[in-house]
C-alpha cells in the first residue's frame, strides 16, 4: 500500500485559481495517485467553485473549528478530479466572496481568520474521517499553521501518530503577516509566539510557522531554493530558511500536458505539433483578431499572461515600452491584479493602439490562445519561483524571453548557448530587457534559426511524472528521518 497523502491548498485547478499554486495543487495529486499514493486534497469552498457548477456533493459531515475566541462549524463537501477526492470546506462567511484573497485594492482584512479556519478544519476532518495520513502537504502561508498544530495542539492525537508535514513555498514574498494582537485566533499557546516560533519582528507570520515547524520544506525550482536563502530574495526569511537548509528541496513544477499541449488543446482554434506547425499561424491570426491588432507576418507578436504584481516586472516593461514600440514588434498582454498596474498598462495601450493591446481579465481560455498564437512570450520577472508560462510556451513553439531568475533561469537556455530554447537576460533593467527583445526580433527574421529554437522547446518534456517522483522521494525520506514508518 502506498503512502496516504493529504494535500491542503488554498486553490486548485480546475476549481479555483489565481496563479501557479492552483496548477500544482490540481495536477500533483493526480500524478501522485498514478505513483500508487492514496491522495486526498482539501480546498476552501469559494464562490468561484460554487459558480463553476462542478459535481460537488454534501457529505453530511460538519466539524467544529476552534478559532480561539469562538468555535465555528465547517461544512464538508466532496468532489473529485481524475479519481482523486477533493474535500471542500464550506463556510460562506469566509469564502463566499468575489475573490480568493482580496480585491484589486488589497487583501481581505480577515485573512488570518479565514485561513486559520481552513487549516484547522483540514485537521478536524482528518480526525473525523480517521484518514491517518503519512504526509500532510501544505502550501504557502495559507496552510502554514498546520505544521505548528501538528507539533503542538494535535501532537498526541493518534490519527496523526505517523504524520509528517511538508510545506511547499510557492512564493516567499507572500507570508501571511498579521499584528500580534490577533494571535489568539490561531488557538496556539503563548509559548510559540517568539522568534524561534511564529513571531517575525513583532508580527505573527504564517509562512514562518510553516518553515519552522514543517518536517520538510520544498520550493518550486532548484534556483529559487538557493535564491530564497539570500537577503535579496528571502524577504526576511532567509535566516530562518538557512537553518532548515538540510530539509529544503527544490523541485521544479511539472506541467499538465492534458491541459497544455497544442496538439490536443481544446481552447485554441487550430491544433498543431512540432511536425505540423501550420496551425500556429492560424492561431496567431485569431489571437490578433481577438486583441484587435493588425500586423504583418514578418512582425513578431510577443505575448504576456501575468498577475499584475510587483514581482512580474511591469515596472521595467513600462519603462522599456517607448523603445520597444520603436521596434517592428506587436504585443498582447492578458493580466489581472493590482489596480495601479492595470491603469499603467491601459495608459500605455492608449499610446500605441496599433502595436500594443491589453486585456485586463483572468481568462483561462484566452490564456491558451495567447500561448498558441504568440511568436514569443515575455517574462521580465524581478523574481520567479518557478514560472509556468515559459514552460507552456516551450510546448507551443512560443519562444520565451525571460529574466534569468528562479525557475525561469532553470528552464530557459539563451540562444547564444548554441542549444538555446529561448532568450534570457540577467540584469533587472529596462535596458537589458530592450536589448534581449531586439536580439530575439533579429533572430525571428532568420526563419531557419527560429524554427530550430522552436523545435528544441517543443521537444522538451516537463510532465508531472518526474516532479511527482521527486515529491514522493521527499515524503519517504522525511518519514524515514522521523522513524515514523
Ligand atoms: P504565479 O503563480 O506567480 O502567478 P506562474 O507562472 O507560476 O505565476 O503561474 C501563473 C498561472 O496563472 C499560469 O497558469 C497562468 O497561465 C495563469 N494566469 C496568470 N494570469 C492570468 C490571467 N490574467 N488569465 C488567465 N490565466 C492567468
Amino acid at each position: 500500500m502506498g503512502l496516504t497523502v493529504v494535500i491542503a491548498a488554498s486553490e486548485a485547478t480546475p476549481f479555483a485559481k489565481t496563479g501557479g499554486l492552483a496548477d500544482v495543487a490540481g495536477s500533483l495529486p493526480v500524478a501522485l495517485k498514478h505513483l500508487g499514493c492514496r491522495v486526498i486534497v482539501f480546498v476552501p469552498y469559494y464562490r468561484e467553485v460554487a459558480q463553476k457548477g462542478f459535481e460537488i456533493e454534501e457529505t453530511g459531515l460538519h466539524v467544529p473549528v476552534n478559532m480561539g475566541r469562538r468555535t465555528v462549524k465547517a461544512e464538508v463537501l466532496i468532489g473529485a478530479q481524475h479519481g482523486v477526492p477533493f474535500y471542500f470546506l464550506k463556510r460562506d462567511e469566509y469564502f463566499d466572496r468575489g475573490y480568493l484573497y482580496g480585491t484589486p485594492e488589497g487583501d481581505y482584512f480577515d485573512n488570518l481568520e479565514r485561513f486559520t479556519f481552513f487549516s484547522r478544519a483540514v485537521l478536524e476532518v482528518i480526525k473525523a474521517r480517521d484518514l491517518a495520513p503519512d504526509i500532510i502537504h501544505c502550501n504557502d502561508w495559507q496552510t502554514g499553521l498546520i505544521p505548528a498544530y501538528l507539533k503542538d495542539i494535535y501532537r498526541d492525537e493518534s490519527v496523526f501518530s505517523k504524520t509528517a508535514s511538508v510545506l511547499t513555498v510557492h512564493n516567499i514574498a507572500y507570508q501571511g503577516q498579521f499584528p500580534a494582537n490577533f494571535y489568539d485566533i490561531t488557538g496556539l499557546g503563548a509559548h510559540l509566539f517568539n522568534p524561534e516560533g511564529l513571531e517575525f519582528w513583532g508580527n505573527l507570520n504564517l509562512l514562518k510557522s510553516g518553515i519552522v515547524f514543517a518536517d520538510a520544506i520544498t520550493t518550486v525550482s532548484r534556483g529559487y531554493s538557493a535564491e530564497i536563502q539570500t537577503p535579496e530574495y528571502g524577504y526576511g526569511l532567509e535566516g530562518v530558511l538557512a537553518k532548515r537548509k538540510d530539509d529544503l528541496f527544490g523541485i521544479l513544477n511539472g506541467v499538465d500536458y492534458t491541459e497544455w499541449d497544442p496538439a490536443t488543446d481544446t481552447h485554441i482554434p487550430h491544433n498543431f505539433t512540432i511536425e505540423e506547425i501550420k496551425g500556429k499561424s492560424d492561431c496567431r491570426k485569431k489571437l490578433l483578431k481577438a486583441f484587435g491588432l493588425k500586423v504583418k507576418a514578418k512582425t513578431p507578436v510577443i505575448g504576456m499572461i501575468t498577475r499584475l504584481a510587483d514581482q512580474k516586472g511591469i515596472d521595467i516593461l513600462s519603462e522599456a515600452m517607448p523603445e520597444l514600440m520603436k521596434l517592428d514588434i506587436a504585443m498582447v498582454i492578458l493580466g489581472s491584479g493590482d489596480r495601479r498596474y492595470q491603469e499603467l498598462l491601459a495608459d500605455l495601450a492608449g499610446h500605441y493602439p496599433d502595436r500594443l493591446s491589453i486585456k485586463i481579465a483572468f481568462n483561462s481560455g484566452l490564456s491558451h490562445m495567447v500561448e498558441a498564437g504568440s511568436d514569443m512570450f515575455l517574462m521580465p520577472s524581478r523574481y520567479e519561483p518557478c514560472g509556468l508560462n515559459q514552460i507552456y510556451s516551450l510546448k507551443y513553439g512560443t519562444v520565451p524571453i525571460v529574466r534569468a531568475t528562479g525557475g525561469l533561469d532553470d528552464t530557459v537556455r539563451d540562444y547564444s548557448s548554441g542549444d538555446g530554447n529561448g532568450f534570457k537576460f540577467k540584469e533587472y533593467s529596462a535596458e537589458a530587457l530592450i536589448e534581449k527583445v531586439m536580439e530575439a526580433a533579429v533572430v525571428f527574421g532568420d526563419k531557419k534559426a527560429w524554427a530550430e529554437i522552436q523545435r528544441r522547446g517543443m521537444a522538451e518534456d516537463f510532465s508531472w511524472t518526474d516532479a511527482a517522483k521527486k515529491y514522493l522521494e521527499v515524503y519517504k525520506s522525511t518519514q524515514a528521518r522521523l522513524h515514523k514508518t
